[in-house]
């Protein structure tokens, strides 16, 4: 199941090149008061609310997908996770790569960064060079806490494609990589059962129709089970959680006006603009 958010705050499912507006399911989240949990109550639910989104697509509004404006595909996550230097890099070839996860973590990027395709991505310091990051997002399911690689996996309710954007320069990385907008999810979310292998997928980038990023997740150093075994030794992670996995050599600066197309073969493309 491919799922969407558009307009808004509409949920839809892609059915060829049509959505199907499901909103009507979210009728069916327990009604919650404040405080709220942490995390993002349409994954937290969506094991139970999956049979009402296929009765629903039965009956619902298709529209075609170019009329919808695409946002994030996960609202509300608790934190989103990124990993460094996680591709093994052309020239590493003749060594033998080294994993940085050790020693280095995880980043964390501020849950406010987050934004969908049509929102574009606004320069808030144009002065200053900004990178684009292609990269495969693991979206959490269910809550976890030192889960082992072997059952990682249970935990992951699907992928996106992500732009993980970064401002250069001296900042801490945390605060350079959380402008708004900055994490950019979309243009669905892949419910896991759609792809068979997260470590034999296809990923890509162009600026302005020109390639800049080309790379394959088999290429990673630490895989999907690994890193979320390493970051749950860490933290809980929560529904909805998003985990960026690292970028393919490639990374480069864009401008205002630039047009970002980014996809994963299996997944999904979208185009995004900077403003
Ligand atoms: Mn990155």
């Amino acid at each position: 199941m491919r799922l969407c958010r558009f307009d808004t705050d509409r949920v839809g499912v892609l059915r060829g090149d049509r959505v199907v507006d499901v909103t009507s399911v979210l009728d069916s989240i327990p009604a919650t008061r404040w405080p709220f949990d942490p995390g993002d109550l349409l994954i937290a639910n969506f094991g139970r609310l999956k049979h009402l989104i296929d009765q629903e697509m039965l009956t619902g509004e298709p529209r075609h997908l170019a009329d919808c404006a695409l946002k994030s595909p996960v609202a509300n996550p608790s934190k989103i996770l990124g990993a460094l230097n996680n591709y093994h890099e052309p020239a590493d070839d003749a060594d033998y790569p080294v994993s940085t996860l050790d020693r280095d973590g995880l980043f964390l990027k501020a849950s406010t960064s987050l934004a969908g395709p049509s929102d574009g991505i606004e320069l808030a310091w144009p002065g200053r060079q900004h990178d684009h990051e292609v990269e495969l997002a693991v979206v959490i399911g269910s809550w976890c806490r030192n889960v082992s690689r072997e059952r990682a996996m249970d935990h992951v309710v699907g992928y996106t494609v992500a732009l993980d954007m970064t401002m250069k320069g001296s900042e801490e990385r945390g605060l350079r990589k959380s402008l708004d907008a900055h994490t950019v999810l979309g243009p669905w979310l892949i419910t896991r059962d759609e792809i068979a292998d997260p470590g034999n997928l296809g990923l890509w980038l162009q600026v302005n129709r020109q390639p800049r990023q080309r790379g394959n997740t088999r290429n990673l150093l630490n895989d999907v089970p690994r890193l979320i075994e390493y970051v749950s030794s860490f933290f809980t992670l929560y529904p909805g959680d998003i985990l960026l996995t690292g970028t393919p050599p490639g990374a480069g600066p864009v401008a205002p006006g630039d047009i970002i197309d980014a996809g994963i073969v299996g997944v999904g493309s979208m185009r995004v603009e900077v403003r």
